[in-house]
């Protein structure tokens, strides 16, 4: 035999029963998305190396080692998988000049790709429910992006405040955080001798990275660090004020966490993350904020930005864990077909049926023809169809098949096939 040849580590097929769970979640999100406002959009799995570089910022992690970069090896091009989509997002917002005629409401679905140690809850390709708003600068679009991920944890019965927690904070204004900054290190390094390796690398690079530290050793340096939300002025608090009373009104439980920063350089005034206890050290399930800057930075018409990003994986893991199923996706019905029957006319009865609406699945009979019907029998119930349609040769003969309900009793009965449209809907009701 060939060898067989494997998926990339850390890289997921995702198959049956298991993609059932995601469909459900997908249209969860979309139906979340419709009530919102908000948009499909669709960019390139591809981007130039220099728009994440640019984008998300040198010193972070993602960009020095997390990323799948590449020469193309046909003309040199020097290309990254992407591993967040606010990058592309914005990039194809000022390559067709979006804003143009004013804000907008999008989001996004899709793959993401980082070289990390694949472990649970952290792949290599995993994948990402995105909502950004692009155009408006208000604090009541960073409420709405927040209470849209609630109403989504609510949606798949999710308890906010116990099965996940919203963590929020406010990174106010470039200058504020220079500021900030130059007080960080100074304090950093008055305890220089109590840092690690990576903060000592980091100290004049990302000073505020090291505050997210999991070094236990440092947490007293890191405690005593000024804090930033000090440093913010009038404007930046409004902002945030303004954000905490709609989450207050809408008595949406959330911590402020003056340590929350975030992975990527873009950001500005809101950030914000929803954690898990139930997913050891990956436990952040989604994370977002305000990201002023990145428009102009990537060549654009200077315009604000927030969004948030959501893992899929992880979100589902959650949902596992804390044991919420997705409803089982069964057929309405399972066709057997009995030996000597002519099959097109089975064939053209089930197109009709499935024009009406009604989801049927039909037992394929292989090359040594029909099996028993007892075995075609057992197909069936183990299909989790609610009716099993029975095609024998003298019910076809007569134009009819014979229905029996597979789930909750009742008998088997008769129909006339030219009249599926009146019965056929009745197959397809769900109780
Ligand atoms: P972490 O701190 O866990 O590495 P992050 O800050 O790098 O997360 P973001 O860049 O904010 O994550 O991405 C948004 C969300 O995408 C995360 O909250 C998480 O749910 C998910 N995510 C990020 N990286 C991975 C990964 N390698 N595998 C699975 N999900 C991921
Ligand atoms: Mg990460």
């Amino acid at each position: 035999m060939a060898e067989l040849l494997k998926a990339i580590k850390g890289m997921n097929d995702i198959l049956p029963p298991d993609s059932a769970r995601w469909e459900w979640l997908e249209d969860k999100v979309r139906q979340l998305m419709r009530r919102y406002g908000y948009l499909n959009m669709r960019t390139p799995i591809v981007e130039p190396t220099a728009l994440f570089v640019r984008g998300l910022g040198e010193v972070t992690d993602i960009v020095e080692k997390e990323m799948y970069s590449f020469e193309d090896s046909l003309n040199g091009d020097k290309l990254t998988l992407r591993p967040e989509g606010t990058a592309g997002a914005v990039r194809a917002i000022n390559e067709h000049s979006f804003l143009y005629e004013g804000g907008k409401r999008l989001y996004y679905i899709g793959p993401m790709f980082r070289h990390e140690r694949p472990q649970k809850g952290r792949y290599r390709q995993f994948h990402q429910v995105g909502a950004e708003v692009l155009g408006f600068a208000g604090p009541d679009v960073d409420a709405e992006l927040i209470l849209m991920t609630a109403a989504l944890w609510r949606d798949l019965g999710l308890k906010v405040g116990e099965d996940v927690r919203l963590q929020l904070n406010s990174l106010g204004q470039p200058e504020e955080r220079l500021a900030h900054r130059e007080a960080l290190i100074r304090h950093l390094e008055a305890h220089a001798d109590l840092l690690d390796d990576e903060a000592k690398r980091r100290l004049h690079s990302n000073p505020l990275r090291i505050l997210d530290t999991k070094n236990a050793a440092m947490q007293p340096v890191v405690e005593a660090a000024p804090k930033l939300i000090d440093f913010l002025g009038e404007a930046s608090l409004a902002h945030f004020n303004a954000v905490r009373t709609v989450l207050d009104a809408a008595g949406l439980p959330y911590e402020v966490n003056p340590r929350l920063v975030r992975g990527m350089d873009y950001y500005n005034l809101t950030v914000f993350e929803w954690v898990t206890e139930r997913l050891g050290s990956q436990g952040t399930v989604c994370g977002g904020g305000r990201y002023d800057g990145l428009i102009e930075q990537l060549g654009g018409k200077p315009a604000p930005a927030v969004g948030w990003g959501l893992g899929m994986e992880r979100l589902l893991l959650l949902l596992q864990e804390v044991g919420i199923e997705a409803p089982a996706t069964s057929p309405d019905a399972f066709a057997i077909v009995l030996a000597g029957t002519p099959l097109h006319a089975v064939m053209d009865a089930l197109e009709k049926l499935r024009a009406q609406g009604v989801s049927v699945v039909l037992n394929p009979a292989g090359k040594d023809g029909a099996a028993s019907a007892k075995s075609q029998f057992k197909k069936a119930d183990a299909s989790g169809a609610r009716f099993a349609l029975v095609f024998g040769p003298d019910e076809v003969a007569r134009g009819e098949v014979a229905l029996k309900p597979l789930r909750g009793g009742g008998e088997q009965q008769v129909r006339a096939l030219a009249a599926a449209a009146e019965w056929a809907p009745t197959l397809a009701a769900r109780s």
